[in-house]
């Protein structure tokens, strides 16, 4: 039996490996996860690169569409107990949610021509699944000074969730992070956190709403590539104790930029 992923950039790296399987519709047969693939019902999705993978083949440690045998080792939950560690599942409701079905469904139905399981959604392990990391941002890793500038700053509730989930958006997120270069890098002080800190600081980053409350109009809808940046959490704490980011960058004898 092969072993378990046990860490979230093997489930990416095998979601990446599955993609292999556009190529293998053109040999139809013999190719057990083209064979078993409308029995597939939990997907797993990379934001770096913004590809499915399903739990079966992506749970077990360095996977691809020639090794794959589509066997079910033991019980079928266990990939998707062990991949639950790294991701979570997205809710049906979750905002991100439709754009994240049409990228599966485009995928599944036009890149690799098959239909997905009928128990998708109905299943209880089915469905959508994130990285933690994209989730658990908010609570995690958020500083409680932000929160309080905000509480202070904002008058009413409303607007309050309205900018967190912004920061907070993992897709909205991941488009100011891609649309970045460097990537995953502080755009104040230019921090890296993978380059200083080593593989754990991999892609790590805060990523900032810049538009001021008083700006935002009521139907407002976010330009992520525009109205977020990528910060390091000390100099997002900076920036919501109202230093800008190019006087940050003056500390750190980097050029002025446009932002
Ligand atoms: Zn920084
Ligand atoms: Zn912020």
């Amino acid at each position: 039996m092969p072993d378990l992923i046990d860490n979230l950039q093997e489930a990416l790296d095998n979601i990446n490996n599955f993609q292999k399987i556009k190529d293998a519709r053109y040999r139809k047969r013999g190719i057990p996860a083209f064979d078993s693939f409308g029995k597939f019902k939990a997907w797993f999705y990379n934001p770096d690169t913004k590809k499915f993978g399903p739990s079966k083949f992506i749970g077990y440690k360095n996977t691809t569409i020639k090794n794959y045998t589509g066997a079910d080792y033991g019980n079928g939950g266990r990939t998707n107990k062990q991949l639950k560690m790294f991701f979570n599942k997205v809710d049906t409701e979750d905002q991100n949610y439709s754009n994240l079905m049409s990228e599966l469904d485009d995928f599944v139905r036009n890149k690799v021509g098959k239909k997905l399981s009928k128990k998708f959604e109905s299943d209880k392990n089915g469905g959508i699944y994130i990285p933690k990391e994209l989730t658990t941002q908010s609570t995690d890793d958020s500083h409680p000074d932000e929160v309080s500038d905000q509480d202070t700053y904002i008058e009413g509730a409303v607007t309050k969730v309205t900018v967190n989930r912004y920061e907070r958006d993992p897709s909205a997120r991941q488009q100011c992070i891609n649309s970045s270069d460097p990537k995953y890098t502080c755009k104040a002080c230019n921090l890296n956190f993978g380059t200083k800190y080593g593989v754990k600081g991999n892609n790590f980053i805060h990523v900032h709403h810049i538009k001021l409350l008083s700006e935002i109009p009521e139907d407002y809808k976010i330009v992520p590539e525009k109205d977020l940046i990528q910060l390091c959490p000390n100099c997002h704490a900076m920036v919501h104790k109202g230093m800008t980011v190019n006087e940050i960058r003056k500390i750190f004898n980097l050029p002025e930029i446009s932002c």
